[in-house]
């Protein structure tokens, strides 16, 4: 296989991993603005927790917990708490150190409810392995295990980016602290319209003013039409 063919199908999985994130751990795990049907939703579960390791439960208490200090002490990465520099090189371990306090999972996750997936138990913690072995077995050993780092390293920069610098540069349509940045935002399914997230949390759609682009909101309304998604929240100004 050629290498810019491996480029290809590794930016794939990483694009893939980008939309399960927004999709389901973000817009419908944490802040319920949309239901997926649960075939699809243990499905992104699976492709997150062979590609990323997260496991839902925990990334869901420690961004509940971010919106609800938001860029206040108890934020576990604000940029403005932390510095730009700690937060955009050091979110992964800022994120890790938060998912080990039991305070913040039970605190923020109370309403949560295991999946299939779920029930793998302890076996999730080899789940990235699982990940590498399907790179490698694509790729061959030596490029696998490069393709796999280089998802790795993406995935871990792009969600770094909302972290830092959705909270530092670019522009506000409304009065928070998160910013918007369409280039992040097509990175990243639309994460990058951060503010627009953060002023209407509970929405399934980020793009709210005109020109601005949320990819993964077509995906949401194509799912929909397949009765695979349910939107329950869009802001109502834009929900006529
Ligand atoms: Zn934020
Ligand atoms: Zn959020």
């Amino acid at each position: 296989m050629s290498l810019l063919w491996m480029f290809l199908i590794t930016f794939c999985i990483l694009q893939m991993s980008v939309f399960a994130t927004t999709i389901y751990l973000h817009r419908s795990q944490t802040h319920r603005g949309l239901e997926l049907h649960p075939v699809i939703a243990n499905l992104m579960h699976l492709h997150l927790l062979l590609f990323t390791g997260i496991i839902p439960r925990e990334w869901v208490a420690v961004h509940r917990k971010h919106h609800h200090f938001s860029d206040k002490e108890g934020d576990p990465h604000s940029p403005h708490v932390l510095g730009l520099w700690t937060v955009l090189f050091g979110n992964f371990f800022l994120y890790r150190k938060e998912t080990h306090d039991a305070r913040t999972i039970n605190k923020y996750t109370p309403d949560y409810k295991p999946d299939l997936v779920d029930k793998l138990g302890k076996l999730q913690s080899y789940g990235v392995l699982g990940g590498l072995a399907v790179f490698m077995l694509m790729f061959g050993w030596a490029w696998g295990f490069a393709a796999w780092g280089f998802h790795v390293v993406a995935y871990i920069l792009l969600n770094s980016m909302i972290n830092s610098l959705c909270h530092w540069i670019g522009y506000r349509n409304y009065e928070n602290m998160a910013t918007n940045l369409q280039m992040v935002a097509l990175l990243t399914a639309g994460e990058g319209l951060h503010n627009n997230h953060h002023e209407y949390p509970t929405s399934a759609r980020f793009a709210l003013k005109r020109g601005e682009i949320d990819l993964a909101w077509p995906v949401i309304r194509l799912l929909e039409s397949f009765g695979l998604a349910k939107v329950d929240r869009v802001p109502i100004a834009k929900a006529a």
